[in-house]
């Protein structure tokens, strides 16, 4: 489908572009052989957007995310995130870059047992210097977004897949990213769970105008989303 009219717009009418991958090319080596997994790879991620990666196992979709989450370098090609290149940026600024303005979201929540709901979403605040009320604040904030702000002060071994999974959605917000990047997010769940973590996920994504880049082999879910793109030889292709 023709990107120009697929292409969501805030509200003066022009998107911003948050995440661009320009040729963006990634080899490992094995032995005495190269492997190309990345092959002039090209994706723009627009304000408010969200994109499915759907890609068989072993098609580079890990590696394209650990790219544009400034984990990996590429081999070659540039990573803007909201127009900031970050290829000859140093390991610090891609770090704070990462903090500051990515969010990720994995298939297992990964949140801190010994925490509450609430202080697994206050802590990448606190660790950005923000102050603890503030910081408190948001998180409630979000919790309440998330629609689980009424379990904000158990622990994670207390709550259900989905109620576990809309908690790691809220912390990845938690810093205000302009863009967020998920690997199977709801891979995890019940359709039915599933539905509605997806759902106060987009929610989430129109509301705040960040970029979503969420790779999922829930075809069902894919289809809901703005964008279907795939791997094929290490290239972007729309679906
Ligand atoms: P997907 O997430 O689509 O399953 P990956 O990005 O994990 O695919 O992997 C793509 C290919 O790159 C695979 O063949 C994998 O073995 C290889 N690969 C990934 N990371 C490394 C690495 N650090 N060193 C060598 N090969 C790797």
């Amino acid at each position: 489908m023709d990107e120009e009219r697929t292409r969501p717009e805030s509200s003066q009418g022009v998107s911003e572009p948050l995440l661009r991958l320009d040729a963006i090319s990634k080899s490992y080596v094995q032995g005495d052989k190269q492997l190309v997994v990345l092959d002039g790879a090209e994706l723009t991620v627009y304000a408010g957007e969200m994109v499915a990666l759907v890609a068989p196992s072993g098609a580079g979709k890990s590696t394209l995310l650990h790219i544009a989450g400034l984990l990996e370098r590429p081999t070659e090609g540039e990573v803007y995130i909201a127009d900031m290149p970050q290829s000859e940026a140093s390991d610090r600024s891609r770090t704070l870059t990462r903090r500051n303005e990515i969010g990720f979201v994995y298939q297992f929540h990964h949140l801190m047992a010994e925490f509450t709901a609430l202080e697994n979403v206050m802590l990448p605040q606190l660790i950005c210097g923000e102050d603890r009320q503030e910081a408190g604040a948001r998180s409630r904030e979000l919790l309440s977004y998330m629609k689980i702000e009424h379990r904000a002060d158990h622990r994670p071994a207390e709550l259900s897949g989905g109620e576990q999974q809309r908690v790691a959605i809220a912390r990845a917000m938690a810093n205000a990213p302009r863009v967020l990047l998920a690997d199977e997010p709801t891979g995890n769940l019940d359709p039915t769970t599933s539905d509605y973590v997806f759902k106060a996920l987009n929610a989430l994504v129109k509301q705040s105008g960040i970029a979503a880049l969420v790779a999922t082999h829930n075809l069902f879910l894919a289809e809901r989303m703005d964008r279907q793109i795939t791997l094929v030889d290490g290239k972007i292709v729309e679906l």
